[in-house]
């Protein structure tokens, strides 16, 4: 395979990928101090990367690696990927200029760390996520996107499985877990609401009728004639083009000098149903699971940012 190394600032050696993302062929970890992703496809790349963010070997998962801006217009039409948090993000023009500093540090850790292969064959996520985050000075962070399953992701972590539904479960666990055992603190950013059965934060709110709970209705605007006090939906006013009152018998014709409207009601189109209130229940449907349920039965989810903690660094990294 045919493979360009590049020589950039400060002697850092970068390896520039194209067909290795082609074939999803993880290169030799040794031969470049980083990677520089050189290709548009932006599926391809998502693929490499996950198959990066899941390898055992330290030297490559935490290898720093970059996506080009000039690609970046490509992979924006792709932006449920989100490629740039699956690694280190862009370059500008192969510049490393203010990233330097982040490189060396990575790159020292690497080599400095007892971080072989061994500690992580058991698969311990928290153990990778902490060299992770560590070694890139980081906290973990949450990302909206529309691709997971409530719309709050923390993709790094997510990428280790492959059912949404999965990697949201698990990755809660993780987080929780190292939160209760002191190893990150956390700071609150929202409040989420989500499907009580699959957590899905794609939900349809709709009104429904409190009788037979139907959701086709129509909204219905009240008329309350001054002159003999009758109120009524504004069709049963309506005679051509022409509003007459039913009660007396009289044309409206001025709003707010002989009638005027003072709300509306709902009326429910089920045939067999019909009926006319003025305050609707709200129901939600899970998209993702079909399930339906009042607003008061949805899960609520808070979101955090976490942070490692010192005794994370001290116990988990040594
Ligand atoms: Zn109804
Ligand atoms: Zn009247
Ligand atoms: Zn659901």
């Amino acid at each position: 395979m045919s493979e360009k190394i590049l020589n950039l600032d400060n002697g850092i050696t970068a390896l520039l990928l194209e067909e290795h993302i082609d074939n999803n062929e993880i290169p030799d970890a040794d031969i470049a101090d980083i990677w520089i992703v050189n290709n548009d496809k932006a599926w391809n790349v998502k693929k490499f990367l996950v198959r990066i963010i899941r390898h055992q070997d330290p030297k490559i998962f935490l290898k720093p690696i970059f996506l080009q801006k000039s690609f970046k217009k490509t992979y924006k039409e792709y932006k449920n990927y989100n490629l740039k948090h699956l690694c280190d993000g862009y370059i500008d023009d192969l510049n490393l200029k203010n990233k330097l500093g982040s490189i060396q540090f990575i790159t020292d850790f690497i080599k400095k760390s007892n971080l072989n292969p061994e500690i992580f064959q058991e698969n311990d996520l928290l153990k990778k996520i902490t060299a992770y985050y560590y070694s890139r000075d980081k906290n973990i962070e949450f990302y909206e996107s529309s691709d997971s399953l409530s719309g709050y992701s923390y993709p790094r972590i997510e990428a280790h499985y492959d059912s949404i539904a999965e990697a949201y479960t698990n990755t809660r666990l993780i987080l929780n877990n190292a939160y209760k055992n002191d190893f990150l603190s956390r700071h609150y950013v929202d409040t989420s609401h989500i499907c009580k059965k699959c957590s899905s934060g794609f939900l349809n709110y709709r009104e429904e009728c409190p009788k037979c709970r139907g959701h086709n209705l129509q909204a219905r605007v009240l008329i309350h004639h001054f002159r003999c006090a009758f109120v009524a939906t504004e069709n049963t006013f309506q005679q051509g083009e022409k509003l007459i009152c039913p009660k007396c018998k009289t044309e409206l014709k001025n709003i707010g000098v002989d009638y005027d409207k003072p709300g509306k009601i709902f009326y429910c189109k089920n045939h067999t149903c019909e009926n006319e209130f003025q305050k609707p229940l709200v129901g939600v449907h899970c998209i993702n699971c079909k399930t339906e349920q009042a607003p008061s039965e949805l899960k609520l989810e808070k979101i955090y940012n976490y942070e490692l903690t010192h005794k994370a660094i001290t116990e988990i990294l040594n």
